[in-house]
Order: C-alpha cells, then structure tokens, then sequence
C-alpha cells in the first residue's frame, strides 16, 4: 500500500480511537492530530466527579497523553487549532499556540471535532461566573470556583444527563442548588414517569427543581447576581448552562459536505461523508439507530468511541461496517440510576409503531438477604411479534448492568418470551431465581 497521510482534527474519543486502529491496520499509514486544546484523550464523562471531588486527581481523567501515542507514531500537536478545511486543494489550514499559520496537505482527512455547548442568547449571558462543562479546563475552573467564599447558590440552566449529574455533584459540595428547565420532566429522552424519579431524588436530597420554566435573563452588574425566568426570579452566584449541545462543524460550512439540519456531517456506516476521502466520526457527525432505521444525531461517548474505531479501520484498508447504535445510556442520580436503551413509549408512538408497553417493579436480589432495593422496568414492545423495541429501568441498585441485558437483547432482535427464559446466573446476594429481567419480559403478554 502506498505510503498515505491520514489528518484527523480533534484528539479525543473518536479521533484517538480512530488513530489508535488506523495505525494497528496499516502501520505505513502516516498519522497526524491536530487537538485545539492542551488536552487528548480525556475522559469528559468524568468531570461531574471531578467537580465534586469525587475523583480527586484531573490527571486520572487523561488515558493517554501524546507521547503514548507517538511511541506507535501517530504526531499528536496538542494547541493546535485547524481553522480552515481546503476542500479543493485536499489541505487544511492550522494556527498554533504561537499564532503561527500553515497550510498541510492530506490524502485522507478524518473529522473528529465533537460539540460545542449552546447558550441561550439571554441578557446577562455574558457576566462572570457563568460556565458551561465541556473540557478539564472547563472543569477545573467550576472547582476552584465552587470552594470560593460566598459562592452558596448554584442554578443550573437544563435538565439533561449534565445537570443532574452536576446537581448531585453541588448537593456533595453542600451547595444550595435549584435546576430549571423548560420540558415537563428531567432526563426528557425517558418517558415521563422517570422523569418524575429523578425529580423525586433530585427534591428528596434537597436540590430545588423548576420544569416547564424558560431562563429569560441572568441578572447581575458584572458577576451573577441571580436569574430571572417566566416564572420568577432566584438568586444565584453561579450558573452552569447545560442546554443541549452543537455539533462543532462550522469548519465545514464552505464545504459541499451533507449535515443533518442540526450541522451533525452525515456519515454511513463506514465514517464517510458525501465528499470523496472525508471522514467524520463521534459527536460532530451522524451515527445510525438500530431501531428507528434513520440517521439521527446521539452525542455519547460510547458512539463516538465505536464510530472513531471503525472508521480508523476502514481508512486503513480494514473495511467494516458499524452496524449503528441503540442509544443506551445510563446515569447516576444521587442515591438513584437511571437508564434507557433502545426506544422510548414517546418514541415509538413518533414513529407510528403498533407497541405496547410493561412496567414492573422487581428486586434487585432475594429478599431475605440484607439491602435488598426496588428496580422499576419499563419495556416497549411490537405488539404482534412481541419484539423488544426499548428498555428504561431506574433503582438505587443493580441497574446499569441489566440494561446491557436488555441492550443485547433489543440489538439481536429478541421476543420477550425469548429473553424471558434465558439461564442467567442466581445467588441471593445478587438477583432472584427469576431475575428483575425475567420478570419484566414474562410481564408481556
Ligand atoms: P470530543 O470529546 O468533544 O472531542 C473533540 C475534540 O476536538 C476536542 O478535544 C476539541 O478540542 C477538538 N477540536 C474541535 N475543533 C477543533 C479544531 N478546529 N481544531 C483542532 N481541534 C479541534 N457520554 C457517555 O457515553 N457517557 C457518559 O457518562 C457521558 N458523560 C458526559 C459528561 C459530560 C460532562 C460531558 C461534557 C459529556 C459526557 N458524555 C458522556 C459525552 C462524551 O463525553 C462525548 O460523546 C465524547 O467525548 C465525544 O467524543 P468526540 O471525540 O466525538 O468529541
């Protein structure tokens, strides 16, 4: 194979695994990362915990640093920024820290930019002590920030998996912390009545919850001094926005490139995009979803990760096709998890499916064993062939890991019935002779 020079902009988790495969591929391809930041392959999923303490080194939250990867001989230039994409010329255009522009040419280009946070374009946005949690930097200003003398009220603007992350991390930090939010209920990608679980947990622990209210200005003179929405006005001395993010694409916008509506780069299963010898990959691009058959837009970590690695592999020679996502996500809440793969009731009812739907409550081990805790299923099914279409699942223990069950389940095409006798292991301590999944498949009638 020709000696060819594979550019990928942005060094995180689509980027590095995408480098990380290309280069165990094909060892003659040339690798160069260009990362805007001073960080690569940092974990962001992280930072909540960091915030609150919890993990208490910001060091543990990098995987891997450049000269991990240059060892294999993928250059990494860490504050490097690409601010332009030659789509004619097959070059990009890059300013480093030092303000230095230049021009490097590739032959195959990789987009891995990941997403911006958006901001309400409120009055007031621009005042001190207002953030939103992208980066280890971001991070590392909201802690030092936090243990500042007088900093006691905490608002955070959206209640996406985010904010009620941040939220247990200020009530750890024994803040006064209210969340407000324009949808009906928290985490809106579940259905309602988890929605309203976390909001229980969310009060239970004495944070404040304000849904169905709109941010329509931030007051203060310099710093923060409270916020203002259609419903009252509250006082805060910090602010975190987390709102939903914003594919990072505008490098594109002069390119004859195809985007969702959103700005995500449509992508296919193998990472290119409609311009010949363009790839993207990870929370800038679209990624498949296996059950509502379309090209939709779910910034995860997970995703971006797989995306990354098997467009590394088919840029390299090692052509597979990544056969999409469910979407499964899970979250801890305080003394609560929270999860959902698959397709959600309101989902499915969008998609004009003939579905029904089960609830149990099941526990997560037998009852005579000590700390025993209440897990609620929610499944959503094809009525007719009884199929699995979509799991949500939220208790204090057992959780995560049977949502994987389901996830498997869902991604092989399962009926109830079928999942509902599979041998899965049993011993007191940790499930029921017929486990919580069991159940909640039996349930389907
Ligand atoms: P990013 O990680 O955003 O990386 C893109 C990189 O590109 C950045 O480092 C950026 O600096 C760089 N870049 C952008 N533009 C340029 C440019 N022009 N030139 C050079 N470099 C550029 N996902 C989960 O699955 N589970 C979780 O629990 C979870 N928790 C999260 C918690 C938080 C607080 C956040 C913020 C995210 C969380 N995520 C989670 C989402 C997950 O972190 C992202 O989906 C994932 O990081 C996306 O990877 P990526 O490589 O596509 O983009």
């Amino acid at each position: 194979m020709d000696k060819k020079k594979l550019i990928i902009i942005g060094g995180d988790a689509a980027g590095m695994s995408a480098a990380s495969k290309a280069k165990r591929v094909n060892e003659d391809l040339e690798i160069i990362i260009y990362e805007k930041g001073e960080y690569i392959s940092y974990s962001q999923c992280g930072l909540p915990y960091y915030i609150s303490d919890v993990t208490k080194d910001k060091e543990k939250l990098v995987i891997k640093k450049p000269e991990d990867f240059e060892e294999k001989g993928i250059h990494v230039f860490t504050k490097h920024e690409v601010i332009k994409i030659n789509e004619r010329e097959k070059s990009v255009t890059v300013r480093n820290s030092n303000n230095n522009v230049f021009e490097e040419k590739y032959d195959i280009l990789l987009v891995a930019t990941g997403a911006d946070p958006k901001v309400p374009p409120v009055k007031g946005v621009d005042l001190q002590n207002i953030f939103t949690l992208k980066t280890i930097p971001d991070a590392e200003i909201i802690k030092e920030f936090v243990k500042r003398d007088g900093i006691e009220n905490v608002v955070l603007i959206g209640g996406g998996y985010i904010n009620v992350e941040l939220i247990e991390s200020m009530i750890l930090l024994g803040k006064k912390v209210r969340i407000i939010q324009r949808p009906k209920t928290l985490l809106n990608i579940m259905d309602e009545e988890f929605g309203q679980m976390v909001h229980e947990e969310v009060e239970k622990h004495g944070g404040m919850v304000h849904t169905e209210e709109t941010l329509e200005e931030i007051i203060g003179k310099e710093k923060v001094e409270g916020v203002k929405t259609d419903k009252g006005e509250y006082p805060a001395d910090l602010v975190i926005i987390a709102v939903g993010i914003q594919p990072a694409t505008e490098l594109l916008k002069d390119t004859s490139i195809k985007m969702l509506k959103n700005g995500a780069i449509l992508v296919d299963g193998y990472g290119r995009t409609s311009i010949p010898d363009i790839y993207a990959a990870g929370d800038c691009a679209s990624v498949y979803h296996i059950i509502r058959k379309e090209d939709v837009y779910i910034p995860l970590g997970t995703n971006a990760n797989k995306q990354g690695r098997f467009t590394g592999g088919t840029i390299a020679g090692e052509v597979k096709k990544f056969p999409g996502t469910l979407g499964t996500a899970v979250v801890k809440v305080l003394d609560m998890t929270f999860g959902s793969t698959g397709i959600s009731e309101k989902e499915a009812k969008n998609m004009n499916i003939d579905y029904g739907t089960v609830t149990v409550k099941a526990a997560n081990h037998a009852g005579y064993y000590p700390n025993k805790k209440k897990i609620t299923i929610k499944l959503v099914y094809e009525k007719e062939s009884k199929i699995l279409l979509g799991a949500q699942m939220a208790g204090e223990e057992g959780v995560a890991k049977r949502l994987d069950v389901f996830a498997l389940a869902i991604d092989r095409k399962m009926t109830a019935e079928e999942l509902g006798n599979i041998d899965f292991c049993y011993s007191p301590p940790f499930a029921t002779p017929w486990d919580a999944v069991h159940i909640a498949a039996n349930a389907v009638k």
